[in-house]
């Protein structure tokens, strides 16, 4: 029966109509099962198949032209109760990419709501949020990420091409010029084998470019230059230094208090005025012109991007969260 292949674990109901070879290893399935997930399979399998179909011990067999460890995933995804339940805080990224690709392929829309809800609480399409979350640690998020997540952010940027989900770019994009500070992380994005690989990079350089224009240095410096405050008088310290960080990350240079009334951890905004003693009128005009420039640039980011502008991105997100509509049958059974 099962040809030389291991059984896969978790997918081989003895009672099962339908063989799915994956790699090396094999499923028994029931056809009806996978089909009441997907319509496209179920068109699939209502297909009349030819006598000379592929059969293992008078059992039809099927390979999915997919990557078996991805279909592997997304069958236990359908089939393994909990296999999908992930704590939001240590996200699998393996079975999120598989379950997202596959449930899009094949039109398992409630796997493909779940799997886009995990990446919408990583990434954020509103800059309040952005900045109330921590959500630069994202080796905490995904485990065994390196420090510059390269296997997480450009596999998303594809995947959220080839799904449609094109209001997760801003934010993936925003994440990884944060950790592409340094210029020798744009080598190792170029060695990746994404096909998406060339469009991200420009998009980090557009990024880079808005962000350059939306906070100027000049600004900063002149609100102290006329300012007569003694602490002012005397200049800056390190200004090359604030400059490098409010371009590397301006949406957190300055820490923000949350609807909780909890100040998030100091941003290098925080530092800097103490460390170069900014008096508070100083302090209270440069916070305010980062604030504006925050929402700016944000507002800016998708179209900067060569995305649609954020009202369409946010009608798409709605629905792409939006409980697909359950039928009376759905709901009690034929
Ligand atoms: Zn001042």
């Amino acid at each position: 029966m099962s040809e030389g292949k291991i059984r896969a674990k978790g997918l081989w109901f003895p009672d099962g109509n339908l063989i799915i070879r994956a790699g090396d290893r094999v499923c028994l399935v029931h056809k009806s099962v996978l089909a009441s997930h997907s319509p496209v399979l179920a068109d699939m399998f209502s297909i009349p198949q030819p006598d000379i179909a592929d059969m293992v011990d008078g059992i039809p067999a099927v390979t999915f032209p997919d990557p078996p460890k991805e279909v592997l995933h997304w069958l236990k995804a359908m089939l393994v109760p909990r296999y999908f339940d992930m704590d939001r805080r240590s996200i699998d990224r393996d079975r999120l990419f598989a379950v997202l690709r596959l449930s899009h392929k094949y039109d398992v829309l409630h796997l493909r709501r779940r799997s886009l809800e995990y990446l919408a609480g990583l990434l954020p399409v509103d800059v309040a949020t952005v900045q109330a979350e921590m959500f630069h640690q994202t080796s905490s998020t995904i485990p065994d990420q390196d420090a510059v997540p390269l296997d997480f952010y450009p596999p998303i940027h594809a995947i959220a091409h080839e799904v449609g989900a094109l209001w997760l770019i801003p934010c993936i994009v925003y994440l990884l010029h944060y950790h592409m500070s340094d210029p020798s992380v744009h080598d190792c994005l170029l060695t990746l084998s994404t096909p998406s690989t060339t469009s991200l990079i420009i998009r980090l350089r557009k990024l880079s470019r808005l962000v350059s224009q939306h906070f100027s240095p000049g600004r900063l410096v002149h609100i102290r230059h006329v300012c007569d405050q003694p602490p002012c008088r005397s200049g800056w310290v390190d200004l090359d230094h604030w400059i490098t960080s409010l371009h590397k990350d301006p949406l957190c240079f300055y820490s923000v208090t949350n609807i909780e009334m909890v100040v998030k951890p100091v941003g290098w905004g925080d530092e800097m005025e103490q460390l170069e003693c900014v008096c508070d009128s100083c302090c209270t005009d440069m916070r305010a012109y980062v604030a504006h420039a925050c929402s700016a640039f944000w507002d800016e980011l998708p179209e900067c991007l060569g995305l649609p502008a954020w009202e369409e991105l946010l009608a798409a997100k709605a629905r792409d969260l939006t409980m697909p509509m359950l039928s009376w049958e759905d709901l009690h059974g034929d």
